[in-house]
């Protein structure tokens, strides 16, 4: 296979065929994020992604699960997809489901027939990395995006038959304003009511543009107990009606939490209170990782 540069893919990808469609992000300027940095984005040529998906036939005997790398895969127009998705078909029949990245404004230009296409012919799951209910925070970290995008982006995709995926990053907000980011995630949350819910927590690398801030004291990065706190604020006010499975399980979470929206709240809550009042159940700063 051939990959160039670092290969970043969702916790949920980790056994799938990672395939990249493009080279980096089209956005890369959030203030918190590293991974692309190092990279000038561009779209790969389609015939390099399929002589890749040729390649990895070779390799590997069953594929139940591609993933389209770099950033956001869903830049690319519908023509181009559905080529790449419809060797997917042929080469890989037993393959049970395609996930990509996906920013809002990826999945606002296209048009719903054009999302239940990609549906029909494999697109199973789009992530989509919102960080932050607050369009206050949302600003701050240069996300590029408005919080009704996020929103409206989410309910498209789930109408289309597509699941979606949006991940929420705790204490992005440093202290001043972690209360509005834990309501305004919750109420976003309720709002999309998406299929998953990813809740990671903020770890900085030094290539990324916070990273500065940070040392110079402009921002202030949260102590564990505030990450709980802010997350628990989240859980209590997020009301679904349908199921989301929630899960803050990742290895820059301070406490590992897992469960399905609504039903398993109270017991989140319960094990984010034991964390606080015992300390000892608070992951080591040594054992956190991006
Ligand atoms: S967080 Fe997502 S959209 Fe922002 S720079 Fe990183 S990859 Fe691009």
């Amino acid at each position: 296979m051939r990959y160039e540069g670092n290969i970043f893919r969702p916790p949920s990808e980790a056994y799938s065929l990672i395939v990249q469609v493009t080279i980096g992000c089209t956005h890369n300027t959030c203030t918190f994020c590293s991974m692309f940095k190092d990279k000038e984005f561009r779209v790969r040529d389609v015939r390099e992604v399929l002589e890749d998906l040729d390649m990895a036939r070779t390799y590997y005997k069953h594929v139940e699960k591609i993933f389209l790398a770099d950033g956001d895969a869903l830049c690319l127009s519908n023509n181009k997809l559905m080529v790449i998705l419809e060797h997917i078909r042929k080469m890989f029949p037993e393959c049970k489901r395609v996930g990509a990245y996906g920013t809002p404004q990826d999945v606002l230009v296209k048009t719903p027939d054009e999302l239940v296409q990609l549906r029909e012919n494999g697109l199973g799951i789009i992530y989509i990395g919102a960080e932050s209910g607050s369009q206050k925070v949302l600003d701050a970290v240069n996300k590029g995006v408005t919080r009704e995008q996020i929103i409206e982006a989410v309910k498209k995709i789930q109408k289309a038959g597509i699941k979606a995926s949006v991940t929420f990053i705790s204490g992005l907000a440093g202290p001043d304003d972690m209360e509005e980011h834990a309501l305004e995630t919750a109420s976003m949350i309720s709002e999309m009511e998406p299929s998953y819910v990813g809740l990671l927590t903020l770890m900085v690398e030094p290539a990324a543009p916070i990273y500065k801030d940070i040392r110079e004291g402009r921002f202030k990065v949260l102590t564990a107990e505030e990450v709980l706190g802010e997350t628990a604020l989240m859980l209590k006010n997020i009301h679904v009606t349908k199921k989301c499975v929630f899960r803050s399980n990742h290895a820059s979470n301070y406490v590992s939490l897992k469960g399905d929206l609504p039903q398993d709240k109270e017991k989140m809550m319960n094990q984010l209170k034991r964390a606080m009042e015992n300390t000892n159940l608070i992951k080591d700063e040594r054992f956190r990782a991006l």
